[in-house]
């Protein structure tokens, strides 16, 4: 049987994935497209994380898509409302009919010589083979693994009589009111759920092996709801939106260039949220500069102020072994547990875990250097959405989104059938392709593709500066080459259904 063809396949409904969709119908209208999703539901991270207070750690002014205004009152918002603005997206823009729910897609393999993508997914709980084709591939597949979160061994774990539980995988029955809780971690999943648990257990301890750089910022963005209530929603969103990228810009450029200024700064907030008298030094001020690692944000001081009520406690210790009634600490000190939760983060997974192979030969992502850092070197009609690691995720997929319509465009009206980056300028060094050294980034750093130390390889992480490349730049830069089928492969083209 023919496969089925499609001119693009993009895989993933989570933030990006339907950001892809809306933009391809918007700018791309004669294109055949479809959306490929594992699991039977949209969202992605949005839908998959349950855990007590899951909410955004960065303003929904630039979480949210450049075209449909964030209009809630709340710029660092809850999980279930990022969820709805989601699906109440995909309804709008008549995206949820694309999205085939269930297709986990497993290989891709290119064809020269056809020019198209053969697409291997396996469909449902039975994992039914199913086999597609499409001209262009779009990875819209997040960055982590959904089966498995990272979960260092605790010895002892199976001794402990109460329950441990990794936040991915929280569940309705998790009971926390009236027990004795111990978070493990300190990063961003860490600092949302312990004052949320803390709102009912009897006391919520915060164990960490070091400490994270934590800034305190308001939940309700005063300037957004201003205008808002004077401007239309749009015309309000896109200042809002434009006052917060330059914030962010700002704080960034001044923790990387000035980090004895930046700590200060930060110090003086933790000092004042906490009070006097609190270990600021040992808990709170972290060994790496600011920005080094993921910068942590909580909404109004919400974990300040349960420390300060005396209902959470913060321990930097490590961990010795778990016993039946709690978790016994290397200084000796044993810490009372019911309920132990691992946040220690996140196992990462580039291109959905996809085997990628091109003629017939596999392709090994820390050999290909990322071009743009969208699309892989030696890799034709393949673009990811990857967002940034120092600012909202989809400031970059809306101008990867963008980008990948311009070049669908170009292709189109040049009559060419693939294109791919090819890096033969020996002046380009190669280097890691993120910057950051949080855990999960060094754990996975093995997986990732590089880039390139000048443009067009190199990754900015700078929206302004991506902004002018990708919406404004040449798309035929000389580094990405053009080219036709074989001839012959015109009725290999020719699309079998749409
Ligand atoms: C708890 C938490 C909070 C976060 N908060 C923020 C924040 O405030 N700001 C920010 O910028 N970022 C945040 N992030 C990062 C966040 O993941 C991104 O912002 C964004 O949600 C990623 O969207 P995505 O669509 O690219 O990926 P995901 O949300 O991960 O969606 C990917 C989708 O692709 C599907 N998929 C994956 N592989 C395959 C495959 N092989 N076949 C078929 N389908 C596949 C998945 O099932 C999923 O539905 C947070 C992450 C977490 C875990």
């Amino acid at each position: 049987m023919v496969p089925e063809h499609f001119d693009v396949l993009v895989i993933g409904a989570g933030i990006s994935g339907i950001g892809a969709a809306v933009h391809l119908q918007a700018r791309c209208p004669g294109r055949t497209f479809a959306i490929l999703e594992g699991r039977e539901r949209l969202g992605g991270t949005w839908d998959l994380f349950r855990y007590p207070g899951i909410r955004s750690d960065s303003d929904m002014y630039t979480l949210g898509y450049s075209f449909r205004p964030w209009t809630s009152p709340q710029a660092i918002a809850g999980g279930p409302a990022i969820l709805a603005y989601l699906e109440e997206t995909a309804r709008e823009h008549g995206v949820e009919p694309r999205i085939r729910f269930g297709h986990r897609v497993t290989r891709a393999s290119w064809s020269s010589g056809s020019a198209r993508w053969t697409v291997e997914v396996e469909r449902g709980a039975a994992c039914e083979p199913v086999r597609l084709t499409c001209s262009f591939l779009f990875v819209c597949a997040g960055y982590y693994d959904y089966e498995r979160g990272h979960a260092p061994e605790l010895p002892g774990a199976e001794r402990f009589r109460g329950r441990i539980v990794h936040p991915q995988f929280w569940t309705d029955d998790v009971a926390w009111a009236g027990r004795r809780v111990v978070v493990i971690g300190s990063g961003a999943t860490a600092v949302t759920l312990v004052p949320a648990l803390a709102r009912t257990a009897s006391h919520v301890t915060m164990l960490q092996r070091s400490p994270t750089w934590i800034v305190s910022l308001p939940e309700e963005d005063r300037l957004a709801n201003a205008l808002r209530r004077v401007l239309p929603a749009k015309l309000a969103y896109a200042l809002t939106r434009w006052k917060n990228v330059l914030l962010g810009l700002f704080l960034y450029q001044l923790c990387q260039r000035r980090p004895a200024l930046a700590k200060r700064m930060i110090l003086r907030g933790v000092r004042r949220a906490l009070g006097p008298g609190f270990d600021v030094e040992r808990h709170f001020t972290p060994s790496y500069d600011p920005w080094d690692q993921r910068l942590c944000l909580v909404p109004d001081g919400d974990l300040f102020e349960a420390i300060r009520g005396g209902r959470v406690s913060v321990v930097t210790d490590r961990i010795e072994r778990i016993t039946e009634t709690g978790i016994r600490l290397r200084s000796g000190e044993e810490l009372p547990a019911d309920l132990i939760v691992s946040a220690t983060g996140l196992e990462m997974k580039f291109l959905g875990g996809l085997e990628v192979a091109v003629d017939g030969a596999r392709v090994e992502l820390p050999k290909t250097t990322a071009y743009k850092g969208m699309m892989l070197s030696g890799v034709p009609n393949l673009a990811m959405a990857v967002g940034y690691t120092n600012a909202s995720w989809t400031l970059k997929c809306d101008l990867t989104c963008e980008y990948v319509c311009r070049l669908l465009n170009h292709m189109e009206a040049r009559g060419f059938d693939a294109c791919r980056p090819e890096l033969d300028d020996p002046s380009v060094r190669p280097e890691p392709l993120i910057g950051l050294r949080s855990g999960y980034v060094e754990r996975a750093r093995r997986l990732f593709p590089m880039q390139g130390s000048k443009r067009p390889w190199r990754l900015y992480q700078n929206y302004l500066l991506d902004r002018l490349v990708l919406r404004h730049g040449r798309v035929d830069d000389g580094a990405l080459r053009f080219s036709r089928a074989a001839p012959g492969a015109a009725e290999a083209k020719r699309p079998a259904a749409a």
